[in-house]
């Protein structure tokens, strides 16, 4: 007998992409048993494994323990000091990485600077001594809200050698939402500019600044760097610009030697289910969780140009823009604007003239690919690609074969990285010389890391049957705390399943131990007495080759107690009828069996999203039962798609 906690899995995708041998010949691991071995040492002995990892840091003071375990408060590598920019600069300063781009950046409008390990370095210890002039002290919190300009990264490891923590908040948030972020960690100081480009426009980040520093009693400063030239409001106490703070100030700051568990940063989860938290991460776990990870999932080569296309106001933008690679020492390629700017292949054109080696995306950008069309990505060489990544959403089979085919040419390993703002780095990854890929798995566990898939009772499911997916033992980057509400942290994370981390999401494993994620468990909809992942629904209607997007929410219905009401984006060109809402009912029902049919199904532009680009599943499941939707929405993308949305429902 089911108990009510499980999940049902109808996701029938049986195809299996083995590692290509010349790849796996070169990777860091090369083999399924050097990945079963690794694996196995590491959970065996989780202890030694990250004491190995943690040696790779380097310390101003060793740790002298690995973990201090008391569920669920982890310190990890206790008695350490180190500091994070030195990790991410100094200690490259004395080998040949000195003189090699740190950061190769491109601004929208096409302008260009590349920092080289030296030049970044100097940069950030001229920032971190100008900070510390006007009172910026460790264990100060200070907000940064900027565009993706070499100044984000530059204030992060500036606040990160003062001992500061950042709070880095996305750009494209409003006023409100910024205003609520520095409260709730009373942030004394904002560094914000002038403005920043996107699809050829100035988004006025000042004015948001200003907007939301009337109602932040703590805030005494706020830097702002000239990114756009646009005039703004400069109020003569409280506002300073960037260039003039620090125009002769020596690029000289010693880094600050901080504790293992010191606080490197506050970030606001992403918002898809309800009130963003601010999940705290500490150094020594967090920077150890991404250094490794970075090497092995992206299998960093020295000659490597690698860029994720996240924003650093995003946890992607932390750990894979900035901390992971630059702790490795890599070249990280940081793009300010939009992907169809001013073109809709100006992904495609930066990675042919950079020669970028490894792309790490978003399922939300590849399905707006496959919609733009092959064309443009076909206008140019894309041959230097050798490693694709993607994160954020469960991506539907079809989007992935999509990606492997256009992008990597039928060539490039595809990692399908699984992890949370809460995790700090990736869990569930495929190594990519090791562990061969299922389109829509996220494979297997990364070492140390034990996730499970288990019933309310906290016992393990079984082989395909979907249940919550927990992490069993503590790893160094999960997040410490809850900013300002530590119960809030141990009743969403640690008592759903008593002794186990609950990520939220549902899962299954399968025969070969693959994790297949089928969506947040708040979603699951429940038909007809099956309980159903939205991701298996929405990948059903995906593969239909008019789909190039699908989100299922469930609807009370007298009858069936849930109704399946299906939101679907086309593919240009596509006439949106009756007959098309047949055929689509009728392709769900042969993917899946007849109970899964949606009962409506509306043809939309666009679907309501996070800013980070995510399904609001939540908003769409109120529109359907016709109610209004009560919940926070500050973390919404575009309002007017809902908007639109709800006036074709009058
Ligand atoms: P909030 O927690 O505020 O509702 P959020 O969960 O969207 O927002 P993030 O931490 O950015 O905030 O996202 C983590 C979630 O994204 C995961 O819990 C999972 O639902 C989804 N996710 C991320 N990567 C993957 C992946 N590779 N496969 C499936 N789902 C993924
Ligand atoms: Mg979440």
């Amino acid at each position: 007998m089911a108990s009510v906690t499980d999940i049902e899995s109808v996701l029938k995708e049986k195809r299996v992409f083995p590692c290509d041998p010349a790849f796996a010949a070169r990777a860091h691991v090369k083999s399924a048993d050097e990945y079963e071995a690794l694996y196995r040492r590491s959970t065996e002995d989780p202890g030694a494994f990250w004491a190995e990892v943690g040696r790779e840091l380097s310390w101003f003071e060793e740790p002298i323990r690995t973990l201090e375990w008391n569920c669920p408060d982890a310190k990890w590598f206790v008695g350490g000091k180190l500091n994070v920019s030195s990790n991410c600069l100094d200690r490259h300063l004395t080998t040949v990485r000195r003189n090699q781009a740190a950061i190769i950046w491109e601004g929208e409008p096409g302008d260009t600077r590349v920092l080289t390990y030296q030049m970044l370095h100097s940069e950030v210890c001229r920032f971190a001594a100008a900070l510390k002039r006007i009172g910026v002290h460790k264990g100060d919190r200070v907000a940064i809200y900027l565009p993706m300009i070499p100044e984000a990264a530059i204030a992060m490891l500036a606040c990160a050698r003062l001992g500061a923590t950042h709070s880095v908040v996305f750009g494209g948030f409003s006023a409100e939402a910024l205003r609520d972020r520095i409260n709730d960690a009373q942030a004394r100081f904002v560094i914000t500019a002038d403005g920043g480009w996107r699809r050829g426009a100035v988004v006025a980040l000042k004015d948001a600044v200003d907007e939301a520093v009337e109602e932040t009693p703590s805030v005494e400063r706020v830097v702002v760097v000239k990114r756009t030239g646009t005039p703004v409001k400069m109020n003569r106490r409280r506002d300073l610009w960037w260039d003039e703070l620090v125009a002769g100030v020596p690029a000289a700051c010693e880094a600050e030697p901080v504790d293992s568990e010191h606080p490197l940063f506050i970030l606001y989860t992403s918002g898809t289910t309800g009130k963003p938290k601010g999940v705290v991460h500490s150094t020594a776990g967090y920077l150890a969780h991404v250094q490794v990870t970075t090497k092995l999932v992206f299998d960093l080569k020295d000659e490597d140009i690698y860029w994720c296309t996240a924003d650093i106001g995003w946890v992607t933008g932390h750990s894979y823009v900035v901390y992971g690679p630059l702790a490795n020492g890599a070249t990280t390629l940081m793009y300010e604007g939009a992907p169809n700017q001013p073109q809709p292949d100006r992904f495609w054109e930066i990675i042919e003239r950079y020669k970028v080696n490894v792309l790490y995306t978003a399922p939300t950008a590849i399905r707006t690919f496959t919609r733009w069309g092959d064309e443009w990505p076909q206008k140019h060489d894309l041959s230097s690609l050798r490693l694709l990544g993607t994160v954020g959403e469960p991506i539907n089979p079809e989007a992935w074969t999509w990606y492997r085919r256009v992008i990597g040419g039928n060539r490039c390993p595809i990692v399908d990285t699984w992890w949370q703002t809460e995790t700090g780095g990736i869990l569930i990854s495929p190594l990519p010389g090791a562990v061969p890929a299922k389109p829509g798995s996220c494979t297997k566990p990364f070492p140390g890391i034990v996730p499970e898939v288990v019933n309310r009772d906290g016992k393990p499911a079984a082989t395909n049957d979907g249940g919550y997916l927990v992490i069993k033992q503590p790893w160094p980057g999960m997040l410490r705390t809850v900013w300002g509400d530590h119960a809030r942290f141990v009743k969403e994370y640690w008592s759903q399943v008593p002794g186990m981390y609950f990520t939220g999401d549902g899962a299954r494993r399968d025969e070969d131990g693959y994790f297949w994620v089928m969506g947040r468990i708040d979603d699951v909809v429940n038909v007809s007495g099956h309980r159903l992942g939205t991701m298996e629904i929405e990948s059903a209607l995906v593969s239909h080759a008019c789909v190039t997007e699908a989100a299922v929410v469930g609807r009370p219905d007298e009858i069936k107690g849930e109704a399946l009401a299906a939101f679907v984006t086309l593919a240009a060109g596509t006439r949106a009828d009756d007959a098309l809402r047949k055929e689509l009912r009728e392709h769900v029902g042969k993917e899946i069996g007849a109970f899964a049919k949606p009962d409506d199904i509306r043809f939309t532009e666009a679907l309501p999203k996070t800013r980070s680009g995510k399904i609001m599943r939540r908003l769409l499941r109120d529109l359907a039962a016709g109610k209004e939707s009560v919940g926070d929405t500050t973390t919404l993308e575009d309002f007017s798609v809902l908007a639109k949305l709800r006036e074709e429902d009058e």
